[in-house]
């Protein structure tokens, strides 16, 4: 495809809704539906003299999942009532300052109060929407106009569409960033900050020796098999990796720290697992986005990158040969030689996920891995791969139902994990992070029960925390009463009554078991020797866990060009894949290697983009 055959198109569009305020550089939110005030007032409701006009008003402020939306009633000129209205963050996380911080503002009358400590940046939203209310700042629906000629389209600008974008316009391309969400970084934004690869230059430095094919030898040795994977793909990923991370280091300026070890899941052979310097733990991938945000950003000035935040891709626009020569955004069609689709995976959508791989599941991934690429592969004709596997965690209490907020601490002293019959599914303390997974992803109804005795809890130890790795544990009494009253927790003076209160015809039997078990010393059914601590005197508690997720590992086949592949093996031209979308089963296999998430967004982002601009009639060195 040939640059002269592209369509320049300069758009206004619609579609995006400016708040008259707003910057647009990557990291700031740009865009929010326009929404007037409900009684508008004639004029600013300005604070005189310490009183406010009165009326109903609403604002809107960003919080970390988006828009948060609020009403502020103002009555005999005073703060009457603030109510949180519309918003999408994080449940559990995001609660406490949802109940607390509008009750704060009437109280305090004013919108400044103290933000909820562990929920700052929705304290924070809540507080800039019911100024924005009071101040009458009223959203101006604004036209978007598309500003470049891009020879590479990129939709979807998580940590691979960052990269891809990043890396086209480095090789000269102009190119256009679709996003739909109001910020960039996507899953990257709360992931923690592990990435993988085979030779860079940490890994050197660090003294250990390694090679794409050891990393290729891991890939097939710890995922089951060369069946499970896709050999191409993977081995394309093992020989590229390094330059990968090493890219990421000197061109873009992630910091990194210098840990290299094996990742915190499937031991590999070899270390191969380094971390931002922002670490292991959640929001270590924010390095990532920043510094890759600071780089497109560079682009933007210098006139050869635009990016449109909050603009949805609805679909791809196909030529008669089937190829991929633009993308539709509701009934507007953009055009390119090239597109990178960067969509990320199906962690969000509760459709995909029942339909390949759970009958129940929470999902821990942000709301923007919505699957859309998956769409869009479909309407492209491509072939999937390894929709059947997902990997997942085990222990997440559904009370926010799909939206995971809440992990019950499955290896809890003594517990003992049962099926929905009541029969025990494994050594409990021996099981590795893999064997965890396995068992909630195949358990019965996807449904296992965590059950233990009162003489098991101790004050010291959490029963319940936060989904985030550095979530503050919840006190068990309370935590304890709210999941009895709200149904998520059984307690029964007897076992025989808990069995009854669960469905678990075998419960009785299988406690009486693992309590004879425990006196003579030896688990008899899974052999168990650590922590066999008997059932003493009731009550008796069992805590309902799904499984929970924070990444999708199947996808739309491609080759070691990132094009997509149909089922009789011909290409799809003028699209690349990149990220999440195209499935860590597919180089990796069935298992969770350490990094291999934002290993696939750098090495593949930087593959995408070589290929679109190549296809675009841009050298690429
Ligand atoms: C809590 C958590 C912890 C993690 N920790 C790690 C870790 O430590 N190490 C690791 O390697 N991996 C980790 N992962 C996985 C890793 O972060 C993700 O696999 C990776 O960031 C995915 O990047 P992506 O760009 O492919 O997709 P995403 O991050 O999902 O980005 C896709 C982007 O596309 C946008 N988009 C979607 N559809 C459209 C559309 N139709 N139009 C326009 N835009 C669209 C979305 O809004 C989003 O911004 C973690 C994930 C989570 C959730």
């Amino acid at each position: 495809m040939k640059r002269s055959g592209k369509t320049f198109l300069s758009l206004l569009l619609a579609l995006a809704m400016l708040l008259s305020a707003c910057g647009g550089t990557p990291t700031e939110s740009t865009a929010a539906p326009t929404e007037a005030p409900t009684e508008a007032p004639t004029e600013a409701p300005a604070e005189t003299q310490g009183a406010y006009t009165d009326g109903t008003y609403t604002g809107t402020g960003t919080g970390m999942g988006g828009d948060v939306k609020v009403s502020v009633t103002v009555e005999g000129g005073k703060i009457t009532a603030v109510e949180v209205t519309e918003h999408k963050e994080t449940a559990g996380i995001s609660d406490p300052a949802i109940e607390q911080i509008p009750t704060a503002i009437v109280e305090a009358n004013s919108p400044e109060v103290e933000a909820v400590s562990g929920a700052t940046v929705t304290s924070n939203a809540i507080m800039e929407a019911v100024t924005n209310a009071l101040n009458g700042v009223v959203e101006e629906e604004t036209e978007l106009e598309i500003t470049i000629d891009p020879d590479v389209i990129v939709v979807g600008a998580g940590m691979a569409g960052l990269v891809a974008s990043v890396r086209a316009a480095e090789l000269g391309a102009k190119v256009l960033v679709l996003e739909q969400n109001f910020r960039v970084g996507g899953s990257a934004n709360t992931a923690g900050g592990s990435i993988s690869g085979a030779g860079y230059n940490i890994q050197i430095e660090a003294g250990i020796e390694d090679s794409p094919e050891a990393f290729y030898d891991d890939f097939v040795n710890m995922g089951g098999g060369e069946e499970n994977l896709n050999p191409e793909i993977a081995l394309y990923h093992a020989e590229h990796s390094g330059e990968a991370i090493n890219w990421l280091q000197d061109y873009v300026g992630v910091e990194f720290s210098d840990t290299v070890d094996s990742g915190g899941y499937l031991t590999m052979n070899t270390d191969r697992v380094t971390y931002t310097a922002g670490g292991a733990s959640s929001g270590g991938g924010s390095y990532f986005v920043e510094a890759l945000s600071n780089k497109l950003n560079e682009a933007i000035e210098a006139g050869n990158a635009q990016l449109c935040l909050d603009t949805m891709v609805t679909d791809i626009v196909l030529d008669d040969n089937g190829d991929v020569v633009g993308v539709k955004l509701d009934d507007m069609e953009i055009n390119a030689p090239s597109t990178i689709i960067a969509t990320g995976g199906y962690g969000y959508s509760e459709k995909w996920l029942k339909e390949y791989n759970f009958t129940n599941i929470t999902s821990n991934d942000p709301s923007t891995a919505i699957g859309s690429g998956l769409d869009f592969a479909h309407t492209a004709g491509a072939a999937f791969d390894n929709m059947d596997y997902c990997s997942c965690y085990g222990g997440s209490v559904p009370v926010s139902g799909f939206q995971a907020s809440l992990r019950c601490t499955i290896n809890y002293n003594g517990a003992i994990w049962v099926n929905i019959d009541g029969d025990r599914v494994f050594n409990e303390p021996a099981a590795t992070s893999m064997d965890k997974r396995t068992v909630w992803r195949t358990a019965e109804e996807n449904t296992i029960y965590v059950v233990l005795a009162e003489s098991m809890l101790s004050d010291d130890e959490p029963l319940f925390t936060g989904m985030m790795s550095n979530s503050e544990g919840f006190t068990n009494e309370e935590k304890i009463a709210e999941l009895i009253e709200q149904g998520y927790m059984f307690k029964a003076d007897t076992i025989e009554e808990l069995g009854e209160m669960i469905g678990a015809e075998n419960l009785a039997a299988t406690v009486e078991q693992y309590n004879t078990d425990c006196a003579a010393g030896e688990d008899s059914v899974f052999g168990r020797t650590d922590n066999l601590v008997p059932f003493e005197e009731g009550p008796y508690y069992a805590v309902l866990t799904y499984p929970y997720l924070m990444m999708t590992a199947g996808g739309p086949r491609i080759n070691d060009q990132a094009q997509m592949v149909r089922e009789d093996g011909t290409a799809i031209g003028g699209a690349y894949l990149a990220g999440e979308l195209i499935g860590s089963a597919n180089i990796a296999g069935h298992n969770t290697i350490g990094g291999i998430g934002h290993g696939i967004c750098a090495t593949w982002g930087r593959r995408a983009a070589e290929m679109a601009c190549e296809n675009a009639g841009i050298a690429v060195e």
